[in-house]
């Protein structure tokens, strides 16, 4: 017997579950319109926020770079792979998030699994929030430090955690700065006033904010004015950035104990030095275009308020990642596949992605949707709901 057939039934297993999943395939620039199958949608599924995915001034960067640099990097960045654009650029985040440094990673994920379990190992005690992104959990587990896992931020619940003293050496609180899913900013203050107390680090993941929240865009730490107070300040440049790639920004001896300690970087090939160029437009754009932000962040709460009018729920969502939430996966798939009927793109997100019960549909707006795109998701929204009350319905 194959040893692999184990596969086939717990496939088949998702499969009956609605839960089976396949990666779609667009032809031509991700953007807000999207082309699948040869249909064209509107695309309300990408962490693009500001839209600078497609935008020619990054792709124009980055080929230029490639053409002089070239395209790999060849090896770690220990060895001899980190390339002028590289130290460029992590200078440039490091002005950016106002730190003395910051080192890049290959993603985000990379970024969460290397700067954990750098950062704490066994007997130290590793805080994390319940609906924190699958990057900061398997970082937790790696680091193979004592997990405590408090509910969504619950900072009471927390705050009892931290005080039952024990043995451990170091502490580390972990958190998304705002949830990938919900929507929802972190508590940031309170959690770094948690810190402060009991003497632990505070790891903040600023993945969907950076470019954002924030005056200058730097994330919810800045939205809620503690940047100072954050020890280890993550980010991407892949969401709102446009690009590809992680990092994390810090005090310079945190930066440096990363370089020598942290496994996904020491390990890991550089990513193309051209990306880095992408990445410096990126934040030439966030520097130079605040409606950006300021744009997108009154949109989505216009939208939020005309969802809740017409009677969903969008739970605690303060930020341009709005759930639809329904709860039942099999509804979810069904909504979204009547707003792709549509045209419209927006991703039903099931079990284990989010708890059992809270399937919900996740809108992620951002600087490219124009009012008539989103007229249009509401008014498809808004005769779904009917259909589903209508009497006589079975
Ligand atoms: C997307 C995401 C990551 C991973 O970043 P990549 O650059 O896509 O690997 C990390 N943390 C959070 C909260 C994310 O949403």
């Amino acid at each position: 017997m194959n040893p692999l057939s184990w596969i086939d039934d717990e496939l088949a297993s998702l499969e009956r579950q609605h839960l089976r999943r396949r990666p779609p395939t667009h032809e031509g620039p991700q953007s807000v319109r999207l082309s699948i199958d040869g249909r064209e949608l509107i695309n309300f599924g990408s962490n693009d926020y500001l839209a600078l995915a497609s935008d020619p001034r990054l792709s124009r960067a980055a080929s230029k770079a490639a053409a002089r640099v070239g395209w790999g990097s060849g090896a770690s960045p220990l060895v001899t792979g980190r390339a002028a654009l590289h130290r460029q650029l992590e200078e440039r985040l490091a002005e950016f998030e106002g730190t003395e440094a910051a080192v890049l990673f290959s993603s985000g994920f990379a970024a969460n699994l290397g700067a954990i379990a750098a950062l704490a190992g066994p007997g130290d005690t590793v805080y994390c929030d319940r609906k924190n992104h699958a990057s900061l959990w398997d970082g937790c587990r790696l680091s193979r430090a004592d997990v405590r896992v408090y509910p969504h931020n619950d900072c009471r619940r927390l705050a009892e955690l931290l005080a039952v003293a024990g043995r451990c050496r170091r502490r580390l609180i972990v958190t998304d700065g705002l949830f990938s899913m919900d929507g929802d900013l972190a508590p940031l203050a309170e959690l770094a006033e948690l810190a402060e107390r009991h003497r632990a680090m505070l790891l903040v993941d600023e993945a969907h904010a950076t470019g954002v929240f924030g005056r200058n865009g730097r994330g919810a730490a800045e939205h809620f004015g503690v940047e100072d107070r954050v020890h280890v300040r993550v980010g991407t440049l892949s969401k709102a950035l446009g690009g590809s790639g992680g990092f994390v920004a810090g005090r310079t001896a945190l930066i440096e104990w990363l370089v020598n300690r942290a496994r996904s970087y020491v390990f890991s090939t550089a990513a193309p030095a051209a990306g880095s160029a992408a990445a410096l437009a990126a934040l030439d754009v966030v520097r130079d275009e605040p409606q950006r932000r300021e744009a997108l962040l009154a949109r989505a709460q216009a939208l939020r308020d005309r969802l809740r009018a017409q009677g969903w729920s969008t739970g605690a969502s303060a930020s341009q990642i709005i759930p639809v939430i329904v709860g039942d996966p099999r509804r979810a798939t069904a909504l979204s596949a009547k707003l792709l009927e549509r045209g419209l793109f927006v991703p039903a997100i099931r079990p284990p992605t989010v708890p059992d019960g809270e399937a919900l549909l996740r809108v992620s707006l951002t600087a490219g949707h124009t009012e008539e795109m989103i007229a249009a998701l509401l008014n498809a929204l808004a005769q779904y709901r009917e259909t589903e009350t209508a009497p006589g319905r079975v």
